[in-house]
C-alpha cells in the first residue's frame, strides 16, 4: 500500500485513534483510512488558510442601489469544535447596500470559508455577517442559519433541538422590525426567528450533554 507521507504526525495519531477505539489499524479495510482522513479534515478546516480580503478582493462594485440584496439557501458543511462532528444546512444573507455591494457569487464563498472550520453555529453565524458588513459598510446586514447538528442527533440527545436556527442582525435589521419582518417573512421563517436574536441555541446544548 503506498502511503502518501502528506503528513505523517497526524496520519500516525488518527492510526493511534483507531488502535485507541478498539479496532485493527493494519486490517485492509482501514490500513489507508489514516491518509484518507487527514485529506478529508484538511478540506474540512481549510477556511483556515483562506484569505477573506483575497476572497472579496476584485468583488466589490460601487452601486446606486439601495434595495435588500438576497442570497437564500447556501449550503453548508461545518465541522462542531465541541465534538468534531459535522453541522449542516441552509444559510440565508441578507443586506441593504449603501455604496458598495458584493458580486453575488462570492457570498456563498465567504459561507465556506467560515463553514470550513471548527465552529459553533452562532460564532459562524456572527462571522458572516460582520465580514460582510465589515466589506461593504450596507445599512445593514441580516444572516441566518438552519442546521442539524450530527453530535445531537446522532448521539440521541435533545431531538427536537437537533435542527438549529441562529441569526445574527446588524445596522437597520436590529433596530427596525419592519425591515427585518421583511426579511424573514421572504425566509419563511418569521415563526421561528421572529425575536431576531432570541433563538434556540443548539451549541451550548451540545455543550452541557459532554
Ligand atoms: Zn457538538
Amino acid at each position: 500500500m503506498v502511503e502518501s507521507p502528506y503528513n505523517r504526525a497526524m496520519q500516525d495519531l488518527i492510526r493511534q485513534l483507531l488502535a485507541e477505539l478498539g479496532e485493527d489499524p493494519t486490517r485492509e479495510g482501514l490500513v489507508n483510512t489514516p491518509r484518507r482522513v487527514e485529506k478529508a479534515l484538511r478540506f474540512l478546516t481549510g477556511g483556515y488558510d483562506a484569505n477573506v480580503d483575497q476572497v472579496l478582493n476584485g468583488a466589490l462594485f460601487t452601486v446606486d442601489y439601495s434595495e435588500m440584496v438576497i442570497v437564500k439557501d447556501i449550503d453548508f458543511y461545518s465541522l462542531c469544535e465541541h465534538h468534531l462532528l459535522p453541522f449542516f444546512g441552509k444559510c440565508h444573507v441578507a443586506y441593504i447596500p449603501t455604496t458598495k455591494v458584493i458580486g453575488l457569487s462570492k457570498i456563498p464563498r465567504l459561507v465556506d470559508v467560515f463553514s470550513r472550520r471548527l465552529q459553533v453555529q452562532e460564532r459562524l453565524t456572527n462571522q458572516i455577517a460582520d465580514t460582510i458588513r465589515d466589506a461593504v459598510n450596507p445599512m445593514g446586514v441580516a444572516v441566518v442559519m438552519e442546521a442539524t447538528h450530527l453530535c445531537m442527533s446522532m448521539r440521541g440527545v435533545e431531538k427536537q433541538n437537533s435542527f438549529c436556527v441562529t441569526s445574527a442582525m446588524l445596522g437597520i435589521f436590529r433596530d427596525n422590525a419592519r425591515t427585518r419582518m421583511e426579511f424573514l417573512e421572504l425566509l419563511k421563517l418569521r415563526a421561528a426567528v421572529l425575536a431576531g436574536r432570541d433563538v434556540p441555541t443548539a451549541n451550548f446544548a451540545c455543550m452541557f450533554e459532554d
